[in-house]
């Protein structure tokens, strides 16, 4: 039986970071055929490394602070130049690579582990059995049993919950977030994007640009919506949506009635187009019936009916795309320690999105995956 001082299952984001950042002789296993695929997909390929306004609110859980505290956006951009990775960062503090490719920020990260002589890594290596032993663990893939003094489990959202049972570990069941809604059918609106839509649903309140498509609604404030949707396990309602966020209500009627009265003989729709893209427009009046009203023939109450169907304009969601960039759930900060090292089956670490750590879009679901990885990479 081959024995390695650590063990890491999952060669992702937080993996590559946990076996950068360890002296220790490790196996590092991944279960597909290349390490840090997913990275490559990240922030529509050009890797979204990290935010300059990186703080707790931003994630599921203030518990994050502890970690973030140890290994914030600053040192993860320190420690990317260091591997020859320099960013930039967009007017919202979103960091990306100066290549503006997560090609080569795998590639960077994946020379530095190639060179690390303390790590072995095997690909197309899925363990089935993880087992607990006196003296530490033992992992079994199809062939072979590896034993270790210590584990770490960095297989991303919904990947590892096999381990996590076969360990007895508690966890909160995983459940996909960051995604586009699906919604009743947005007639005509197909490819419709409009930007300053306010979004509030509960305590969340954002305003940004909405996508909408045939079945579904989409962009990043939706995303960020849906995270907080997948952690109160939401999956169907009412949305309003405000489609001038800038324009306050009676500045709105002002409008209108000064685009009425010069323009008597136009359609609604016609003189919502001077506010908003005229697919919507013309939706917006059939769904008040109006669409054979002309200007004169409006009334007051018209008017108003316009003005409250722009600034609460309802979506139907009955579920969620299937285009999830996160999960929401895993093992609970409050059951590990400040290295991330499980309280009750010592020895066990665990790094990246198997923690019970998401964040909203921007960056900082990497920078998790990047401090969780560099904390126990140090303290294993
Ligand atoms: C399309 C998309 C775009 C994204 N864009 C961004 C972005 O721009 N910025 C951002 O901050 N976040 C982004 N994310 C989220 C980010 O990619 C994740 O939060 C991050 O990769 C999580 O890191 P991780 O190490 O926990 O898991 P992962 O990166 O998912 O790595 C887990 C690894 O474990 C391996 N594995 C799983 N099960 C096993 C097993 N049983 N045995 C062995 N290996 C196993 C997997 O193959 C994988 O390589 C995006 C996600 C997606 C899907």
């Amino acid at each position: 039986m081959e024995k390695y001082e650590i063990i890491i299952i999952g060669a992702g984001a937080s993996g590559i970071m946990c076996a950068l950042n360890t002296n220790r002789q490790v196996l590092l296993l991944e279960a597909s055929d290349r390490v840090g695929k997913k990275i490559l997909v990240t922030g529509n390929g050009k890797c979204n490394i990290t935010n300059d306004h990186v703080v707790a609110a931003c994630y599921n859980t203030p518990l994050v602070d502890r970690y973030l505290a140890q290994f914030n956006s600053n040192q993860t951009l320190q420690y990317f130049t260091q591997l020859g990775i320099f960013t930039y960062a967009d007017e919202q503090g979103r960091r990306y690579p100066l290549s503006n490719s997560a090609n080569s920020v795998l590639d960077l990260l994946f020379k530095a582990l190639s060179l690390r002589r303390n790590v072995k890594i095997k690909v197309n290596a899925r363990p089935q059995v993880v087992a607990k032993t006196p003296h530490g663990f033992t992992v079994t893939t199809e062939g072979s049993t590896y034993q270790c003094d210590k584990l770490v489990l960095a297989t991303g959202g919904n990947s590892g919950t096999q381990y996590l049972q076969q360990l007895q570990v508690a966890y909160c069941p995983f459940r996909p977030s960051l995604m586009g809604l699906k919604t009743t059918k947005n007639k005509g609106l197909a490819g419709v994007r409009v930007s300053n839509v306010r979004v509030r649903w509960r305590h969340f309140d954002e305003v940004g640009e909405v996508l909408f498509k045939d079945d579904g609604i989409s962009g990043i404030v939706i995303f960020n919506l849906s995270a907080h949707l997948a952690r109160n396990n939401i999956r169907a309602g009412k949305l309003s949506l405000d489609l001038l966020a800038g324009v306050a209500e009676d500045q709105l009627l002002a409008m209108l009635k000064i685009s009425v009265q010069h323009n008597p003989a136009y359609t609604l729709s016609e003189i919502l187009a001077g506010l908003l893209h005229k697919s919507l427009a013309r939706n917006l009046v059939e769904r008040l019936g109006l669409q054979q009203k002309l200007a004169q023939d409006c009334t007051e109450s018209d008017l108003r009916g316009l003005v409250n169907a722009l600034k609460n304009y309802t979506v139907d969601f009955i579920g969620y795309a299937d285009n999830q960039q996160v999960h929401t759930g895993g093992v609970d900060l409050q059951d590990l320690d400040g290295n991330l090292q499980h309280k009750q089956v010592r020895n066990l670490y665990l790094a990246g999105e198997v923690v019970n750590v998401d964040g909203v879009c921007g960056g900082y679901n990497l920078q998790w995956a990047w401090t969780s990885g560099k904390i126990v990479g140090n303290n294993l």
